[in-house]
């Protein structure tokens, strides 16, 4: 269901479906398939939408409820009340509930720290709210109920039962076919991303509060004409015939039961558990469906939290062949039940199989997964991936675009493709008086510094002394609590971390934050979905290769962030930052931890990334590195600068050397002090070495 065909068997299945009421009129079948069927896609259309914020997003909510309640409640009240055709109501509770569901995510994604059970708490308070005012308004409810009347379009239709499932219908495709479209576009790469990294999603440009606004709007839409619906079908409206838990609880459950990574895993989940509750009511277990509703999530919870579809594409012919078996043997004995029992025992077994523990399964797999699929389309193409940049080279985004193939070339031969296309002397990026306090920890206190387009700037000082807190300001990942910070000219302060990615200033995370759900490629293709140009998915997979290539992890393009090693991880953080073309790249560490021979290595690659062109901020412990490096260094002790100049004269500087052989040195990273050893060694003997004076002014004049 992945590959190209889906549309198609996507468009062929909504054919079916749609022509199911005339069918079933035209074999005489019972009605009660198309109830049983409108129900199905009833919850199909909900749980999608729940999922395309919850699952795709990672943002878990329980409002699920208030989109289907206000829904309800405006096809009730226009309909009911003032007697507004539905195809005039029906819309407009779409609407309606797509603005609350942008309030309460206008209300939510603004903080950043609504997230996790904050919530998931504040979403569930939206439904109860809703509900009292419903309640206690007479205009609305007053607590008596609203009745419907039967639409008159209805016998268009064939009868009431048809048309409420042909609108139940509807609403599942547009939302199954959106969630289908989203993962297979920027939109549905950046809720991914969103989810495995917020943060570092921003920092990679991609605009995570537009987008987490889009993914709430379309969930709460769909879940509005889904209550409209059901308004519609239900003929009287009650507080508690909408309002209620069941709705957030059901699309959680077929959301999990179905796998929250896909675009049809709700789908699937929605029909098991319809057919499932169907069949207990049947055999008189009506009272009985929330008891086996809440073990089935209990058990999904601990045990197969990913859900069917992932299962099926992990063992497919075992749950076909055994569902399919089931069904069939049901059928042949023909002692129970009736043909809809032995098609929920088969799938019941189907399921059984799915979450068998693996250890007690062979593994098997599709022969053609979307890896291979990946590697076929990115790799037998010999076109170099400046292709990817059609704007031509006079444009300077097009010129950052080009730089994917450079590093290519670079890579075969050492020396560099073509001079840096640097302007020396030119400040890039201007600090001025930053101070940060994280409560009452004040981790800059007042740094002032300026970085020149084309250096290498080493920036060193004990652990805890405000490195890593100073990159996170100069790349948007924080605010300053005062002072300013300019990039190319422009002030930073209070924009978005996109916009400060879109500005020219990329970094590296100390401990290497990959999104873990992502392949290797695809967290380098995800900064290149978003950039300027904004490449397709299949073009940036192709610059992400050039990339990974650039840094040397080209083998390991298929590969799960969690299956290599730091020295990979940390080569990916810097493939990852240069996907967003950088003017300027900060390098946190990238060499800690680091075998020699991986330094080394590593420290080759830092150098291709400035030949082709990134002006670069080094924070490094082992001195011997930051000296062969840098052209300049900057020394931070305990949030201030205490030295700015010259990488040797810098290591002569007494407050230098205290820092580092002070009395804290002992207690901090062991190259640190061995390589300040020979510094502080140095700097006994030539006491008072020409250094740039570490004040304001000092720097401001530099
Ligand atoms: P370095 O990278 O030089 O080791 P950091 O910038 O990580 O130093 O930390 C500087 C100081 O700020 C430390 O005292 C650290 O504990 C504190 N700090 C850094 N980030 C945070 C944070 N998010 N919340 C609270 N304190 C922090
Ligand atoms: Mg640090």
């Amino acid at each position: 269901m992945n590959g190209r065909g889906g549309p198609v068997a996507l468009l062929l299945a909504l054919a079916v479906l749609t022509s199911v009421p005339f069918l079933v009129d035209g074999l005489d079948l019972p009605v009660f398939y198309v109830v049983l069927l409108g129900s199905m896609a009833f919850w199909a259309g909900q749980a999608t939408s729940w999922n395309i914020l919850s699952g795709f997003s990672g943002y878990f909510s329980f409002g699920q409820g208030a989109f289907v309640g206000l829904g309800a409640y405006t096809v009730a009240v226009l309909s009911g009340r003032q007697s507004v055709d539905v195809l005039v109501s029906l819309p407009v509770a779409g609407l309606l509930s797509m603005l609350l569901g942008l309030f309460v995510g206008w209300l939510a994604f603004r903080l950043r720290s609504l997230r996790g059970e904050v919530f998931a708490l504040l979403t569930l308070a939206v439904p109860f709210i809703l509900a009292a005012i419903a309640r206690t308004n007479p205009a609305i409810d007053g607590g008596q109920g609203i009745v419907l009347p039967i639409p008159s379009v209805a016998e268009a239709v064939g009868g009431f039962q048809q048309l409420v499932y042909l609108l139940f219908l509807a609403v599942a495709a547009a939302s199954i076919g959106t969630a289908y479209l989203m993962t297979r576009s920027r939109f549905g790469w950046a809720l991914f991303a969103v989810r495995d990294g917020e943060d570092v999603a921003e920092g990679l440009g991609v605009p995570t509060f537009r987008h987490k606004m889009l993914a709430i709007a379309v969930n709460s839409l769909f879940g509005g004409l889904g209550g409209g619906v059901l308004a519609i079908q239900l003929g009287f409206v009650t507080v508690e015939s909408v309002f209620n838990l069941t709705v957030p609880l059901f699309v959680i459950v077929m959301s999990v039961l179905g796998g929250r990574n896909s675009w049809i895993g709700p789908t699937l989940g929605a029909a098991i558990i319809v057919l499932l509750q169907d069949r207990l009511a049947a055999a008189g277990f009506e009272g009985w469906s929330l008891v086996v509703l809440g073990l089935v999530l209990a058990t999904l919870v601990v045990l197969a939290p990913d859900g069917l579809v992932a299962r099926f594409n992990d063992r497919p012919f075992a749950i076909s062949g055994v569902t399919l078996a089931v069904i069939a043997g049901l059928a042949v004995a023909n002692v129970w039940g009736t043909p809809l029992d032995w098609v929920v025992g088969g799938l019941v077994a189907g399921v059984v199989v799915a979450f068998w523990p693996a250890r007690v399964w062979p593994r098997w797999s599709l022969p053609f997964d979307s890896r291979a699929r990946v590697a076929a389309i990115t790799a037998p193409d010999p076109t170099p991936a400046s292709v990817a940049s059609p704007g031509g080279a006079a444009s300077a985004s097009a010129e950052a675009g080009s730089r994917g193939a450079e590093p290519t070339r670079a890579t075969e031969a050492v020396a560099p493709a073509r001079p840096p296309a640097t302007r020396p002397g030119t400040p890039l990026i201007e600090c001025r008086e930053v101070t940060k306090h994280f409560g009452g920890i004040h981790a800059l206190r007042g740094v002032s510094l300026r970085i020149d387009e084309g250096e290498i700037l080493g920036l060193i000082g004990p652990n805890g002394s405000g490195k890593t807190t100073l990159v996170g300001i100069l790349s948007g990942f924080h605010q300053p609590t005062s002072g300013d910070v300019l990039v190319g000219g422009v002030s930073i302060v209070g924009r978005p971390g996109h916009a400060v990615t879109r500005l020219g200033v990329a970094r590296t995370y100390q401990i290497p934050r990959p999104f873990p759900s992502l392949s290797v490629r695809d967290n380098v293709a995800i900064p290149l979905l978003f950039g300027t140009p904004a490449l397709g998915l299949t073009e940036a997979r192709r610059e992400a290769d050039a990339l990974l290539a650039l840094v040397g992890l080209d083998g390991r393009a298929d590969a799960n962030p969690g299956d290599i090693n730091l020295h990979e991880r940390q080569l990916l953080e810097m493939a990852r930052a240069l996907a967003t073309r950088p003017r300027i790249l900060l390098l946190d560490e990238v060499l800690a931890g680091l075998t020699p021979a991986e330094a080394d290595a590593a420290v080759q690659v830092i150098r291709r990334i400035h030949d082709s062109g990134v002006t670069l901020v080094v924070i490094e412990h082992v001195l011997r590195i930051v000296n062969q490096l840098a052209h300049r260094i900057v020394v931070l002790d305990q949030g201030l600068v205490i030295a700015d100049g010259e990488p040797a004269a810098v290591m002569r500087h007494p407050d230098v050397v205290r820092a580092y052989l002070g009395s804290g040195a002992g207690a901090g990273n062991g190259s640190a002090a061995a390589g300040g050893v020979s510094a502080g060694a140095q700097a006994r003997t030539q006491a008072g070495g020409r250094i740039t004076p570490a004040t304001p002014e000092g720097v401001a004049d530099a």
